[in-house]
């Protein structure tokens, strides 16, 4: 039989399945707040529940949680790369940044990513497979716990492309959300997309009060299509329509996130169509200087084009931040460590 994974079910379901272990249903509640609340490593952490209900839980489910191959912390400003192990050997990266409005974490949501998006090093050898919720969470509890202080953010804006993995992304905003468990509020949980248009307008209609952030980095289609592959498939006329969809439904300004590479969307007339796009949609621009990495020749914008890019969108009333680089000496962009690493592996596999 396959055991459950209980971390990645509901407080109903997992009544459900306590019960069915013979277990009176307060145990669910209990093992509940081990798991989500507490967010303990392991069986042998749940001291009040009793020895018997803990061996049936090692012989009938699974107990995600995640190991630490490698964490680099950064001198300058605290930030945290952890390169996690998941039980069937792959790896995964996640952040963890400290900022004046409190503790952020940024997770992965796939091994991997099938997006393909041209300057991104998570896409590079493709899709390996999709995280359970439980993977996900865990991200955030091992976090909370190595750091001892409290998560307040968490945004899923590590690898992969979290729309690509949809119901595992519900289920894990809903768990982090809830009051029985961590409770992180839905106002501080935000997702970003590259832009799939049927899981953004599916998204719509949830009921979360999450922030959704929409990875733009081009203002038109054709030059969209040269660094996502995604804008193939979705034309922006129609993934701005479900950005509209998104703001009348659920009254939450959008996030647009624009990385900037020299001489490839970085010039006024690019702000000004940019400006031009995101005229009534009520949304605030995230400009990224582009991280360059190894296997592409992306170059970053030079600081004063990007400082009057943002002047641009500015001066036509579009609220824009140049993101700060975080961690900048233990380096590297999205996927880079986890590459890295699997890389040197490579080698020594080689060897
Ligand atoms: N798949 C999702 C989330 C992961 S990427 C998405 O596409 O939104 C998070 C953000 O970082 C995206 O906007 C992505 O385009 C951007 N990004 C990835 N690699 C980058 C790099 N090397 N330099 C700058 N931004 C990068």
């Amino acid at each position: 039989m396959k055991r459950a994974d209980i971390k990645s079910m509901t407080l109903e379901e997992l009544t459900g399945f306590v019960t069915e272990l013979g277990e009176k249903p307060f145990r669910a509640k209990q093992l509940y707040q081990w798991m989500h609340e507490k967010q303990a490593g392991s069986y042998d952490e749940m001291t009040n529940l009793p020895k018997a209900f803990r061996e049936k839980l090692t012989e009938n489910a699974k107990y995600v949680s995640l190991k630490t191959v490698r964490m680099l912390e950064s001198g300058i400003d605290g930030t945290r790369k952890y390169l996690f192990g998941l039980s069937d050997g792959n790896v995964i990266e996640s952040v963890f940044m400290r900022y004046r409005h409190g503790n952020s974490v940024c997770i992965s949501s796939q091994v991997g990513c099938r997006m393909g998006c041209r300057f991104c090093a998570s896409t590079l050898d493709g899709l390996t497979r999709n995280l359970t919720p439980s993977e996900m969470l865990d991200q955030v509890y091992r976090i909370g716990r190595s750091v001892g202080e409290r998560i307040s953010n968490v945004v899923v804006m590590g690898s992969g492309e979290p729309f690509d993995n949809y119901d595992s992304l519900i289920r894990f905003i809903r768990l982090l959300s809830d009051e029985n468990g961590l409770h992180i509020s839905q106002r501080n949980i935000t997702v970003s997309t590259c832009g799939l248009v049927p899981q953004m307008r599916r998204f719509s209609g949830e009921g979360l009060a999450v922030t959704l952030a929409l990875s733009l980095h081009a203002a038109d289609d054709e030059t969209r299509k040269k660094l996502l592959p995604v804008a193939n498939r979705y034309k922006l006329d129609d993934v701005m329509d479900a950005c509209r969809e998104f703001y009348e439904k659920t009254g939450r300004r959008m996030t647009f996130e624009y990385s900037l590479a020299a001489g490839v969307n970085d010039s006024p007339a690019e702000a000004q169509k940019l400006a031009r796009l995101l005229r009534d949609m009520h949304g605030h621009v995230n400009l990224i200087p582009v991280n360059p990495i190894r296997e592409r020749d992306f170059r970053q914008s030079e600081r004063q084009t990007v400082d009057r890019f943002r002047e641009c969108l500015e001066r036509n009333g579009i609220n824009a931040t140049v993101r700060r680089e975080m961690g900048r000496d233990i380096g590297g962009a999205c996927g880079q460590l986890r590459k890295s690493y699997l890389t040197s592996e490579e080698r020594k596999n080689e060897a």
